[in-house]
């Protein structure tokens, strides 16, 4: 075979170790080139003439800049081009889902973030209203809707108000709103529901080792189901309720230190506090309340005929008649030995004097029955009303004590108001 045939077919495969350097990468180009340079330089004296090698060499060429272009731009032509505006779509459908999940994974944390700083801070909560204001931001984060309620449930069933959103639409706020809202009629304690609608609403229990220690209601601004938003207010609830549990606990010594331990009404401090409170409202926002001071008739007899005992368990009842005969904004507490106050804020004089007259009614219609004992007695109330009847809270006081002098004076068993004296 001759030598420049040699030349010729080296030369014409000249792509293939320009395709292999070419695979190996952009960086191996520039030296696949300088291959192809060096043979066409070796194979030129055994052609003869350069003209026969023009062919071959010029094919080597493109056969080199095919193979290096393709190796730097891919594939091309209009299926190429195809397969490429496909892989660009698939791309972005993959950009799209990554961002939806990054979105998700960031929503997701953040109500991860919240819950636990709500707990947190449930856990540490020492300040009982603040602690219920922050709670309240929480859960308009984590459920972006303001109308919303959170109770402590106390171990009789009772239900207190903790945190409530903005947004009263719904009539959360209130027990008997939270009874209307599950269909349910009168006082009693909160029962789950869900409601779908506009918007749709639903109350859970919050529970603890089996025990309801809270109770929760919200409405939503969005159009899901309500069995839905439940479910998620349940696990919202699972997750806190350890939390809630202490808060009850804390607030139960607290409420003990607060309330009477044989009547069940205030103590003496906590009454004086709120009356000073009350004055500091009416002042503010020019308002009214009044204040009821009943005093048991002839209590010493009662304790001297039937005893120590009997005369305790008049009193614990008489605390009970009290407490069931006023609003739960009104305000019972035990003034001293057998006299209680009653503070009813924003209360008309006519409406105050019929309030007293039924409770006087009431403890007198009452049969005290204790052990084999059974005896009736008797209230003298005296109403003041501030700012009428006294320029502060002292005054207040004296005006309805005056009031009570002059029923006991006046032959018991009555109620006077300070505006008769
Ligand atoms: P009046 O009609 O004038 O109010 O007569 P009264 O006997 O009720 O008046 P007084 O205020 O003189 O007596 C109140 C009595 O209440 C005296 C006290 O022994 C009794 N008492 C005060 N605290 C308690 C208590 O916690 N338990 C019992 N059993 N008795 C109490
Ligand atoms: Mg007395
Ligand atoms: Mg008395």
């Amino acid at each position: 075979m001759p030598e420049s045939e040699i030349a010729l077919a080296a030369l014409s495969a000249l792509w293939l170790p320009a395709l292999i350097l070419g695979r190996l990468g952009r960086a191996a180009a520039p030296l696949a080139a300088a291959a192809g340079a060096g043979l066409f330089w070796l194979a030129l004296p055994a052609a003869g003439s350069p003209a026969a090698l023009a062919v071959p060499a010029l094919w080597a060429a493109a056969s080199c800049y095919w193979v290096l272009s393709r190796r730097q731009n891919g594939p091309s032509g209009a299926g190429a081009r195809q397969a490429s505006a496909e892989q660009l779509k698939e791309a972005g459908e993959r950009l799209a889902l990554a961002k939806k999940e990054f979105n998700e994974a960031g929503g997701r944390e953040k109500k991860v973030l919240l819950l636990y700083s709500a707990m947190k801070y449930l856990a540490e909560a020492v300040d009982h209203q603040a602690a219920g204001r922050q709670f309240a931001r929480y859960i308009g984060d984590y459920f972006g809707t303001e109308d919303f309620a959170f109770y402590l449930l106390g171990s009789a069933g009772e239900a207190e108000l903790f945190a409530c959103g903005r947004d009263s639409s719904s009539g959360f706020n209130s027990p008997e709103g939270l009874r209307r809202a599950a269909g349910l009629p009168g006082k009693g304690p909160p029962e789950p529901f869900a409601a779908d609608g506009k918007p749709p609403k639903a109350g859970v229990m919050v529970s603890h080792a089996g025990e309801p220690v809270g109770f929760f209601a919200a409405a939503f601004p969005s159009a899901a189901p309500a069995a839905e938003l439940a479910a998620s207010m349940t696990s919202f609830a699972g997750e806190i309720a350890f939390a809630v549990r202490r808060l009850r606990l804390f607030r139960e010594v607290e409420w003990l230190s607060r309330v009477d331990g044989l009547t069940g009404v205030f103590r003496r401090g906590v009454l004086d506090e709120r009356i000073d409170e009350e004055v500091r409202r009416a002042q503010a926002f020019r308002t009214t309340f009044a204040l009821l001071i009943a005093d048991i008739d002839h209590f010493k007899r009662l304790n001297d005929g039937y005893g120590h005992q009997f005369g305790d368990f008049v009193l614990k009842r008489v605390g009970t008649l009290l407490r069931e005969s006023v609003y739960e904004t009104d305000f019972v507490g035990r003034y001293g030995g057998e006299e209680f106050a009653v503070l009813l804020p924003r209360a008309e004089p006519e409406g105050v004097l019929r309030k007293a007259e039924a409770i006087r009614a009431r403890i007198e219609a009452e049969n005290f029955s204790h052990g084999l004992e059974s005896v009736r007695i008797s209230v003298s109330i005296g109403v003041a009303h501030f700012p009428r009847d006294g320029r502060d809270a002292a005054g207040a006081v004296a005006a309805a004590d005056a009031a009570l002098y002059r029923a006991k004076e006046s032959g018991r068993n009555r109620v006077v108001d300070a505006s008769q004296l």
